[in-house]
């Protein structure tokens, strides 16, 4: 492609974006990336990265309470340094975008300092400059989304919440969906008085059922105060706090409000609109299975196509984009089947598979394998937190298409439990694996008996 400067011209150097650059990089193409914010995007900067940080340190409050039932004394009630936490916090975001920049650099990607306007099927606008590509790649992501209501300029969203000034004693997180319960849980085990307030009548929808019933109750017996089917009236700020008025007429005064109530691509001032990209109905890109826009020079990955917003899917997305437009043009299209995905709520949730209410509908006879137990753990810590293991199967076939788990390092865990889900293997052959003594893990391999069918 002697034509153009580049043969791929990234917009956004998030994972997607830094991903697709070097992979395509390595595949001997000519790419540059344009960024105008931070190296690694909202997953290293304002999402996955900080949020796990901020999770690890809440979990801190449970083992310091688990800890005398095991013998240990502790010399006072520990208490939180914030600062130390947020700027602890920082260092390593500055670590990981040194990296990031490091990695593109190595791999002979020309990164400009830039928010680039696309001005043509082939060629962008970025730091003064107009620099033309065989292929542009949209990747620029999401960005949060605040209902318009009275004093809603008082929240503050997932961008600004790992960098509050004072930590909120009293905090107050808006929405049902995944980055609201992982901060209730967040700044409860923190040491905030927390609440979550959700328009619906059980947070994280589409979730199963069972799984969104079990991790309400957990929630609510570590301390957070659940607020459903009710919404913010209104926010007035008070001596310092905010007050905060539901629709249902209670009212709650609180330092600081996260309004989680979704995310919008981030399209503003690319130029997309004018060249008549189209969009999916919910104002995301519309991409083929070759990534390719309604203008077909110009792909798109990631969040701002509307896919699940997850980081790997964004790196699957990258790699498979490079194979498909660089490498093997006749590469099979990403299979979104079954991609395991974890709330960091506290229990966590790790999920694969379809919900029983999904299976019911798609497979009609399912059985339903579920336990809920004390973890050994806890017969000497005393806590009351308890575990959610649960998998669906199809009745005809006996493939397990559904395995859900609510409890400590459900993540971790699902991981392994997705292969299996992924490879379409049986109940018969879970039945047939040898459990790990004594591990919680191994109920996923010891549920014998249907609870439903
Ligand atoms: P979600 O889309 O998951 O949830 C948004 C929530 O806000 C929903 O509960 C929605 O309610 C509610 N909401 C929407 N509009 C309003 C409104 N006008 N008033 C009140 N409530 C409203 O978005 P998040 O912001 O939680 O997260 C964005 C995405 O980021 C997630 O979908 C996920 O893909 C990704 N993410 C992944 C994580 C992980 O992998 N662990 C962690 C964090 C984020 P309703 O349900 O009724 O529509």
């Amino acid at each position: 492609m002697p034509d153009f400067d580049y043969d791929l011209f990234i917009i956004g150097a998030g994972s997607g974006g830094v991903r697709a650059a070097r992979t395509a990089a390595a595949a001997g193409a000519r790419v540059a990336v344009a960024e105008d914010r931070y190296l690694g995007g909202t997953c290293v900067n304002v999402g996955c990265v900080p949020k796990k940080l901020y999770s690890y340190a809440a979990h801190f409050h449970d083992a310091f309470e688990d800890a005398s039932g095991f013998g240990w004394q502790l010399p006072g009630a520990p208490t939180l340094d914030w600062a130390t936490l947020r700027d602890n916090k920082s260092g390593e975001i500055k670590r990981l975008n040194d990296i990031y920049g490091r990695l593109l650099d190595t791999a002979g990607v020309r990164l400009i300092n830039g928010r680039a306007r696309v001005v043509d099927a082939h060629h962008v606008e970025v730091a003064g400059e107009r620099i033309s590509a065989a292929k542009i790649l949209v990747a620029v992501g999401g960005w949060p989304w605040v209902p318009d209501f009275p004093g809603s300029e008082h929240t503050v969203t997932s961008n600004e919440v790992f960098d509050l000034e004072q930590f909120p004693k009293r905090f107050l997180v808006l929405g049902g969906g995944y980055i609201a319960v992982e901060f209730a849980s967040i700044f409860n085990g923190l040491g905030s008085d927390a609440h979550l307030v959700y328009r619906g009548e059980l947070f994280l929808r589409g979730f199963d059922r069972e799984v969104r019933e079990f991790t309400r109750d957990q929630m609510a017996t570590k301390g957070v105060n659940l607020h459903f089917e009710t919404n913010i009236e209104r926010i007035e700020p008070g001596d310092g706090s905010l007050m905060v008025t539901l629709t249902n007429g209670e009212t709650l005064e609180v330092d600081a409000v996260l309004s989680a109530t979704g995310r919008k691509p981030h399209l503003l001032g690319l130029g997309l609109s004018e060249l008549g990209v189209e969009l999916n109905t919910d104002g995301t890109l519309k991409v083929n299975e070759r990534f390719e826009t309604s203008v077909p020079s110009i792909l798109a990955l990631g969040d701002v196509t509307g896919g699940p917003e997850l980081t790997p899917v964004a790196l699957a997305e990258a790699m498979h984009l490079v194979q498909q437009h660089f490498s093997d043009t006749s590469a099979r299209p990403l299979d979104y089947q079954n991609i395991a995905t974890a709330v960091f709520c506290h229990p966590n949730i790790g999920t694969v598979g379809v919900s029983e209410e999904q299976a019911r509908e798609k497979y009609g006879a399912i059985r339903v394998f579920r336990t809920d137990f004390r973890p050994m753990k806890h017969t000497l810590s005393g806590s009351q937190e308890r575990c959610l293991m649960k998998l669906i199967v199809d009745d005809e076939s006996d493939v397990v298409v559904g395995a859900h788990m609510v409890g400590e390092e459900a993540g971790e865990l699902i991981q392994g439990i997705a292969i299996a889900v992924r490879a379409g293997l049986t109940k018969a052959d879970f039945d047939a694996t040898v459990g790990i003594h004594p591990t919680g893990a191994e109920e996923f391999v010891t549920m014998r008996t249907p609870s439903r069918t």
